[in-house]
């Protein structure tokens, strides 16, 4: 039993590097899509700029043609003035003319204000064009160093996987497929020594959990008999030495 513990250390070992490794390469993958995330919104925030500014644009256009439908209306009213007849025609129509103007210097305030809007908004849209263009550079330098990291690391986990493989090999089948299983549930960290916190009393805890360990398991363990596996985080137990 002793020889089964001693090839699962060596299981744990190399299961360990192995997924510490891939944990980078992961972490490093990971990099690359929070990138593109927050690029996606960047984006998005683009989309919804422009079509602000196309609203605004749209009023100011329409308020440009009421001001032009007001001076034509004006120029009507002129001509109209030359031709009146009467002093109260001729009234009629000056007051006619001076509240178009004023209506139009209204309309002429609200066009500039919608300007300057518009030129703020423009700017906006221009600080996340270049953040979008930052991003993009930012996403870009993430996938290269993620490819990279991942190539360099190639051999390595093959030489891992081969060193598992290996390892694996010198474990009872039964016994592998709960270190795996274990091992899948723990990050790699199937295995998990029995401490005895106080050297006169006959406890004993699991140090992966910090939960109890039976004296029953204990002494099976000692004897080696068989292989225990924690009550609480399920990890194989072993004992020191
Ligand atoms: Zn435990």
């Amino acid at each position: 039993m002793s020889a089964t513990l001693d090839a699962l250390q060596v299981l744990q070992q190399v299961t360990l590097k192995l997924t510490a490794l891939r944990s980078k390469i992961e972490r490093k993958k990971r990099s690359v899509r929070s990138h593109e995330q927050r690029q996606a919104a960047h984006e998005a925030e683009l989309a919804a700029k422009h079509e602000v500014i196309m609203q605004r644009q749209s009023a100011v256009d329409q308020l440009e043609l009421e001001v032009k439908t007001h001076e034509d209306r004006t120029t009507q009213l002129r001509e109209a003035l030359n031709k009146s007849k009467t002093n109260k025609e001729y009234a009629a129509l000056l007051t006619e003319i001076n509240t178009g103007k004023a209506d139009n210097s209204k309309l002429e305030d609200q066009i500039l204000e919608g300007m300057n809007r518009l030129e703020e908004l423009r700017a906006e849209e221009q600080v996340i064009h270049s953040k979008i263009e930052d991003e993009k550079q930012a996403l870009a330098n993430a996938h290269k160093a993620a490819d990279a990291f991942e190539q360099d690391s190639q051999a390595e986990v093959e030489a891992l996987g081969r060193e598992r493989a290996e390892a694996a090999s010198a474990v009872p089948s039964s016994t592998l497929s709960i270190f795996e299983r274990v091992a899948e549930r723990h990050d790699g960290e199937a295995l998990a020594q029995v401490v005895q916190p106080h050297p006169k009393r006959q406890e004993f805890m699991c140090d992966g959990c910090n939960m109890g360990v039976t004296l029953e398991q204990f002494v099976i363990l000692q004897a080696g008999i068989d292989i225990q596996l924690c009550n609480s985080c399920g990890r194989v137990l072993f004992l020191d030495g």
